[in-house]
């Protein structure tokens, strides 16, 4: 479906193949390659690092090689050769099970806005062979977690580095870990490449992923690289930190990677700023003791260094950052770091504690929020440094979440034409707003992606269902006792969508706080509701794994008292895959958290893009995608938020308040989808935010403000472009 010209009938597979020293890769050109690589490799330093803890980029869910060769495939079918090559490519698992939520799916998302836009980008981020976990859901025991059996050797795009000097070997990058004597271990990592290639195959983003699971490794570190967010003991949290920030020297040094700019995505990198600080500081004082230098020394260090990092804080959530214990850092780091961060890590609340959010927050150029409302909290949150945080709210990438039925209505409507690379002209849909052909193509469009999505909600409840008799585990849904051949859930009912990480600030349980008062909203007007949710607690999260239990328990209570208007089903094991299944197939996408404490949020921006209209309360960024009765609905408490705000405890998350907005709100809802006469509102909502959200939630946008923080010299042309997505919003207005 991806047309484009720059390969087309005159195709060969050689169009797609280069290599280098450090290996063969297959996607794009020898030329495109080589331009790339001289350009990260350029003494110029005119590139950026973007660095982060996770990245979500699952090549299931999007894949423009795999897109473009299927195409030729169809017209091409004699092409062995090319069977040949599909087979070898795509017959792997198209997942890289390396990101945990959000903060991984913006990433990849990220990564491949830039590659589509042509910013010379480069990533860094750690692989974990155990994932982040396998979640399984019993209605008894509620989440269970399992290893995710993964195997990076058998997965099609990921390539691992070979060393120049000894070609039959990996590329290996070495690491000093220190113990509380100072007394020194060497680790080592090996270095895999995924690329992010754009969609017209010519250019990509390389992103390269440290593989600490070396069996020659200390156990201390084999331990803490297998799994993404291992919390078993912050000893193994502080490791993975630092094996991240660590590695990103050693590891763009081995490359030849030149970039002057450095992007940290949340502070889990941030160790690099102290291996920066510690190049400059043997540059001042000459030898490596840093001990021996002074607080001035220090922070003129920093200072230099600061100039080369530009940090994005994703969260007001004090889980999200990184504090450690003072004698768990002794067992890992020399004491000429921890000298360093006796000045730049301190911690108000502890002086136990080094915090590496307040080293960040101290060593960059420039500081950016998530959303708007974000950036006010944070500058609450750090008044000291309010001045330089601004507002870059986040994005999603259009070409990732938009379903394949969308994105044939879009082809098939001129005034679309060339949204692939610039989803500002989403504006247009105003214009088509009463046409008839594009409102019942929409709806065509719409119905299409629910039936996909019910299609599979269906399957896996029968399958549940037949699994009931030969495994242990009880089926999570209470329906998969009830379903069969004739009594499937059906697309047409009112389908409420919900899945995001278990968090209990995200509070997934807070529309059956009264499941007295839902039941009767459905019954006194005979509506039936489905409420499809997914998502993932992670295991250490005791309070987030009982609400998953608590959706579980509510099923049949919720069947029984509605006379089986009301469905709750539960859909395990929450990736992107199925994030964009229900994005596209819901009829509406609900999002619940307590304000302030979700920064952004971006799968309500992927409804969004689908033109699926947003129920929500009024945080991150649906502050600034709401307009009243045109995009969707708001509720529960508002205005002006203070520190108290913050609390995440129980009695502080307004389930009461909140809970009762959502009842007040939601026969409306239901009477614009149900009622004849005003299911044409429900339509409007739906071209509204094709018109009005869709130009500024995503990731093409979100880059070209980024960009204007990074001061790379682009081509004219290249910036001109980027220029244009700026001018489509202001975040920090
Ligand atoms: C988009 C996405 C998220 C983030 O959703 P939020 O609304 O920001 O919480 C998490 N997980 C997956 C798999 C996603 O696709």
């Amino acid at each position: 479906m991806q047309h484009n010209n720059s390969i087309n009938g005159s195709f060969s597979l050689n169009d797609l193949v280069a290599s280098n020293q450090f290996g063969t890769f297959f996607g794009v050109s020898q030329s495109v390659f080589d331009t790339v690589w001289k350009n990260l490799t350029n003494p110029d330093g005119n590139s950026v690092v973007y660095i982060s803890m996770e990245i979500g980029a699952d090549p299931d869910v999007f894949h423009p090689i795999k897109s473009k060769l299927t195409d030729l495939e169809k017209t091409d079918s004699k092409d062995t050769r090319l069977k040949a090559y599909m087979k070898k490519l795509f017959n792997g698992p198209g997942k890289i099970p390396c990101y945990g939520g959000g903060l991984g799916v913006l990433a990849g998302d990220t990564l491949k806005s830039f590659a589509d836009c042509k910013i010379p980008v480069i990533a860094v981020s750690l692989l974990y062979r155990h994932g982040y976990f396998s979640q399984i859901v019993d209605s008894k025991l509620g989440q269970i977690s399992q290893i995710v059996a993964w195997h990076p050797e058998e997965t099609p795009g990921l390539y691992l580095l070979r060393d120049p000097d000894n070609p039959d070997q990996p590329l290996h990058i070495q690491i000093p870990f220190f113990n509380e004597h100072d007394h020194e271990t060497i680790a080592s990592a090996q270095v895999w490449m995924k690329m992010e290639v754009n969609h017209s195959l010519d250019f990509f983003v390389p992103e390269l992923l440290l593989d600490f699971s070396l069996p020659d490794n200390p156990k201390a570190i084999t331990d803490a690289a297998g799994q993404l967010y291992n919390s078993e003991s912050s000893i193994i949290k502080a490791t993975q930190r630092r094996m991240l920030g660590t590695g990103i020297l050693p590891v763009l040094q081995a490359l030849g990677i030149t970039s002057k700019t450095l992007h940290l995505n949340e502070q889990h990198g941030v160790v690099v700023a102290l291996q920066l600080i510690a190049e400059e500081l043997l540059q001042t004082i000459g030898h490596s003791d840093f001990t021996q230098a002074s607080n001035e020394q220090i922070e003129n260090a920093a200072e230099k260094v600061s100039q080369k990092l530009v940090y994005t804080i994703h969260t007001p959530v004090k889980a999200g950052h990184d504090r450690f214990n003072k004698s768990v850092y002794a067992g890992i780091s020399h004491k000429s770091c921890r000298h360093i961060l006796e000045l730049l890590a301190n911690d108000d609340d502890s002086p136990h504690s080094y915090n590496f959010t307040t080293l960040a927050m101290r060593v960059n150029r420039t500081a950016n929020s998530v959303s708007r409302l974000h950036r006010d909290v944070t500058h609450k949150q750090f008044p000291f440094f309010a001045d330089k945080i601004s507002a870059i709210t986040n994005g999603v990438h259009h070409l990732t979440w938009i379903s394949d039925a969308r994105a044939e209505l879009f082809d098939s409507f001129q005034e679309f034409k060339n949204w692939r690379n610039d989803p500002g002209v989403l504006q247009k849909a105003a214009e088509l707003k009463d046409n008839s052909r594009f409102r019942t193509y929409l709806s065509r469009a719409w119905e299409k992606d629910s039936a996909i999505l019910y299609e599979y909600v269906n399957n896996m409840l029968m399958e549940h269902r037949n699994q009931m008799t030969s495994t242990w585990i009880d089926p999570p849904n209470y329906y998969s006792n009830i379903i069969d051949n004739s009594n499937r859930l059906s697309p047409k009912v009112f389908t409420v969508g919900f899945a995001r990480r278990f968090s209990t600030y995200k509070r997934a349980d807070l529309i059956f706080d009264n499941i007295d008062t839902l039941c009767k909203i459905a019954t006194d007007n005979n509506w039936p509701i489905n409420f499809l949710f997914s998502g993932k607690a992670h295991p250490a999260d005791e309070p987030g794994k009982s609400v998953i239990k608590l959706i579980l328990d509510y099923q049949q209570e919720l069947h029984e008292k509605s006379n089986g208007l009301i469905d709750l089903i539960f859909i395990p094991n929450y990736d992107m895959h199925i994030a964009k299944l229900m994005v596209a197939g819901v009829h509406v996408w609900l999002n619940n958290p307590k304000r302030p404490l979700e920064a952004s949020g971006t799968s309500g921006m992927k409804a969004a893009l689908n033109g699926v209209p947003n129920l929500s309360i009024m945080d991150g960024w649906w502050v600034e995608g709401y307009h009243e009765g045109l995009t969707g609905w708001k509720f529960g408490h508002e205005g002006p938020v203070d520190e108290a705000d913050l609390s995440e405890s129980p009695e502080a998350l307004l389930y009461p308040e909140d809970s009762a907005s959502f009842y007040n709100m939601l026969p409306g809802v239901l009477e614009e989808y149900y009622s004849p006469e005003l299911k044409s509102h429900f339509l409007d909502k739906a071209i509204m935010n094709l018109c009005l959200n869709v130009p500024i939630f995503n990731t093409h946008r979100m880059a070209a403000e980024y960009l204007q923080k990074y001061k790379l010299k682009l081509p004219k042309t290249l910036q001109n472009r980027m220029d244009g997505f700026a001018k489509l919003y202001n975040s920090n207005a």
